[in-house]
């Protein structure tokens, strides 16, 4: 078998697993091939028909608790006609491969399981048993994937840590070195769903109780309201770090009080980069609006739906409540479609600063920082258990290729590739001191 990093993710890029519907049943097949190949057990959890997780153990001294190298299978939609090469054609063109999932995360899924079949192949004991886990219906929110292996199997998934996607690193945001994001938390999600209802007429003669326009005049009120900046712990520390790259925050970093950081940030522009935003605000996305059918009916009916994004320490119903004052209209029902707060593992442990120093390692000019995620990710499943999870991904891209991330030509260096498949598992080797 090929331990070719770029010629695995190729292979693996032309497996469409787009969810819906997922078919995460061929990327299992095309692990566990891999796995027998290789003379390793496995364990498949078929969810339902099509929907399967694959998980491989090498067994450790037990000195410690077991790691999970996690990763999802499913990929989000494309549209091959917007694409310059074919979505699952795992086209490898001028240094690069392409096709949906090369960032998200099927590259980190070879990386991971490189590093694993790299401990096997040494055949060095880890003082931890090392686990490989690709798991289905994550793009989806994980029903059929890790929440249902964790409620169906909770003793197959016994870890003292997760290693997952969330972090990235970017060779072009500092002026003179690579940044490395290590994800230690993420936002919490809250989504809702608006219900105006009114009585039905002739639009020739507005009656006053329109349902469409009665949810209109509320959705401004909710969207113009002020979501504050806020300056969590973590996020302060964020900057700490970033302070000595960027001037602007040069102020902060001396005085280290949040309005300093605040004025800072809105004096430089900083906060109408999206992701910035993101960080430091709880967000709202009105991302559907259905009412009506003809232009001379007066609906009856009208719903809205809202992607409601938390930062630590606001909690769903919290919000839910903001939302119903900020509605100012007792006649629209509020229905929560999903709700889950947000995550987060601690800093201080001695597997992050394990993760942090193979990083530094390898890149000695590197600046690596514990980074909020602003989606979410199957991490929290694992957080809510109490397993400290980091989102890690030892390899550098461009702003430009972090941009295709569920977008269009999604695509990652081959050379990227192969060292960040080199500095993963060098991590995985450390973390189980071997
Ligand atoms: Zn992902």
């Amino acid at each position: 078998m090929s331990h070719d990093a770029v010629e695995l993710l190729s292979q693996y890029l032309q497996i469409d697993t787009t969810n819906p519907p997922g078919n995460e049943n061929r990327g299992v097949a095309f692990f566990a091939r891999i796995f027998e190949a290789e003379g390793i057990a496995y364990k498949t959890y078929e969810a339902s028909a099509g929907r399967s997780s694959i998980k491989a153990v090498i067994p450790g001294t037990g000195e410690k608790g077991a790691i999970i190298l996690l990763n999802h299978i499913d990929v989000v939609p494309a549209k091959a006609d917007e694409w310059s090469v074919h979505p699952f054609g795992g086209e490898v063109k001028d240094g690069f491969i392409y096709g949906r999932g090369a960032l998200d995360m099927k590259s980190l899924g070879i990386m991971e399981m490189l590093a694993f079949l790299e401990v096997k192949k040494q055949g060095l004991t880890p003082c931890r048993d090392l686990i490989f886990l690709a798991v289905a219906d994550e793009e989806a929110g994980g029903r059929q994937g890790v929440q249902y292996l964790l409620d169906q199997y909770p003793d197959d998934f016994q870890a003292d840590l997760v290693l997952n996607e969330g972090g990235f690193g970017l060779n072009n945001v500092l002026a003179n070195r690579p940044l490395f994001m290590i994800a230690t938390s993420e936002k919490g999600v809250c989504q809702i769903r608006l219900t105006s209802t009114g009585p039905p007429g002739h639009g020739s003669t507005p009656h006053g109780d329109n349902a469409l326009e009665k949810l209109v005049q509320s959705l401004n009120r909710v969207l113009s309201g002020d979501n504050p900046i806020i300056v969590t712990p973590q996020i302060a520390e964020y900057f700490k770090r970033l302070g000595t790259e960027w001037d602007f925050l040069k102020p902060y970093l001396k005085d280290g009080k949040a309005e300093t950081l605040i004025d800072a940030l809105t004096g430089s522009g900083m906060m109408n980069v999206p992701q910035m935003s993101a960080m430091l605000r709880n967000t709202i996305s009105l991302n559907i609006l259905k009412s009506g059918n003809k232009a001379n009916v007066i609906p009856s009916k009208a719903q809205a739906e809202l992607d409601i994004r938390l930062l630590p320490g606001t909690e769903p119903d919290a919000y839910i409540a903001e939302v119903k004052r900020r509605l100012a209209d007792e006649s629209i029902r509020i229905e929560p479609l999903k709700k889950s707060s947000a995550s987060k593992s601690p800093m201080d442990t001695d597997d992050f600063a394990t993760i942090k120093s193979v990083h530094m390692a390898h890149y000695p000019n590197a600046l690596t920082v514990a980074s909020l995620l602003f989606g979410a990710s199957d991490s929290r499943f694992f957080r809510s258990k109490g397993i400290p999870c980091y989102g890690v991904c030892p390899m550098l891209i461009s702003l430009e290729e972090f941009n295709r991330v569920h977008g269009i030509d999604e695509r990652v260096s081959a050379e990227s590739m192969v060292e960040g498949t080199r500095v993963y598992t060098d991590m995985v080797k450390k973390l189980c001191r071997i």
